[in-house]
């Protein structure tokens, strides 16, 4: 008998959902045995419910799996989210009251005070979040969030000079790929040689706010949000997968491109230490050639869970300025939650 934890999927069916089934295949410390999703779906064969869309097969030990509806009876006590957020709030609400480990790619509980917004590099001991949650809320579960798939990218960057410089104010402009819309996403007729310069769902008041609370420090039983700004553009480009974004950034200590680029090649933390699966060797790439990163190229890095930034340069408005470009199904959301879900392993959450 496999010793590995036995994991479930919420949303198996959804682009998300999909990215989580291919990441799962053989890894070293879960095994995925449950999928579910809508009542749509529930019944059938997992290749018969899901619009299969990743380059991969879908795993041979799954295509005959039955899809469940997404009750708290499924066999397994952790589970990885990738529900539509108009119901992944209260679905996800009910697993963690029973005693389920959720993790969530929703935008639903980001942003509560008692729930982790959990980039692993950047806070870890925001995992401390949870005994405040099951006490407030009175459950044996939890729920852990990953942030929305512009915010990581960006996070990943700003993090280390923050520690290192600290970050007053940030102008960003994001590239976002049509991956990060679901399954079908936006029409190609829409697309095809256009950009479209508004995203839904609050985008940009996610990209402004998110960063605050992953900066932010444990202070007792909550977060004292980083003291900075954040102005956003979200765009929406013809591009398959990979979100990049243009980064403005003025500091409270000056420094040069080179400390910068120092700081973040040099970037490493708690899952590289722990040689936690997921965790990519180098958390942040730095690239020094003049027209990097790009989404076809680099999106890949570290296996989809580098971020890569490039073009550091002195900004004549602010002090810094450089172009992060992360990968949106990987480190944006399925890999992140698995990465979270290796950090609360390794340290004994489940
Ligand atoms: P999607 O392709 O539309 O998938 C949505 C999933 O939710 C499907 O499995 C669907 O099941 C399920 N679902 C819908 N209504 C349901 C219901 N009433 N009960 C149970 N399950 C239901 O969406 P997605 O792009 O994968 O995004 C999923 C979540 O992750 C969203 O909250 C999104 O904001 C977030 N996210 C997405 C990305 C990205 O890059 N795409 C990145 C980060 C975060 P059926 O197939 O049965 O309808």
């Amino acid at each position: 008998m496999s010793n590995k934890v036995p994991v479930g999927v919420l949303g198996a069916t959804g682009a998300v959902g999909q990215k989580f089934v291919t990441l799962l295949e053989n890894h070293p410390w879960f095994e995925l045995t449950e999928l579910a999703a809508s009542d749509r779906s529930a019944g059938k064969s997992y290749e018969q419910a899901a619009a299969w869309r990743q380059y991969k097969p879908i795993p041979q030990p799954l295509k005959d799996k039955l899809v469940k509806p997404c009750e708290p009876t499924l066999d397994c006590r952790v589970v990885f989210s990738g529900l539509d957020s108009s119901v992944a709030g209260e679905i996800e609400e009910s697993f963690a009251r029973a005693g389920y480990i959720v993790l969530s790619n929703s935008k639903n509980h980001r942003m509560d005070d008692d729930v982790p917004l959990l980039v692993p590099e950047v806070n870890p001991e925001h995992l401390a979040l949870i005994e405040v949650q099951r006490e407030r809320r009175g459950w044996s579960g939890a729920i852990v969030t990953n942030p929305n798939c512009s915010v990581i990218g960006l996070v990943m960057a700003l993090a280390p000079i923050h520690r290192a410089f600290g970050v007053k104010r940030v102008i960003v402009a994001t590239m976002q790929a049509l991956s990060g819309a679901g399954y079908p996403g936006p029409s190609a007729i829409d697309m095809l040689g256009n950009v479209i310069p508004f995203i839904g769902g609050a985008e940009e008041e996610k990209v402004e706010t998110e960063p605050l609370k992953i900066m932010g420090a444990l202070d007792g039983d909550q977060i004292r949000f980083a003291d900075c700004r954040i102005s956003a553009h979200t765009n929406r480009v013809f591009v398959e997968d990979g979100h990049m974004a243009c980064v403005s950034v003025e500091l409270e200590r000056k420094a040069s491109p080179d400390d910068v680029a120092r700081v973040l090649a040099g970037f490493t933390s708690l899952p590289q230490e722990l040689k936690l699966p997921f965790a990519p060797g180098r958390p942040v790439i730095v690239t020094g050639e003049r027209d990097r990163p790009q989404p076809r190229l680099d999106r890949d890095a570290g296996d989809g869970m580098s971020a890569v930034v490039g073009r550091i340069r002195e900004c004549p408005v602010f002090d810094i300025r450089f172009v992060v470009l992360s990968h949106n199904t990987i480190r944006g959301a399925a890999g992140a939650a698995i990465l979270n879900a290796e950090l609360m392993k390794a340290q004994g959450y489940f």
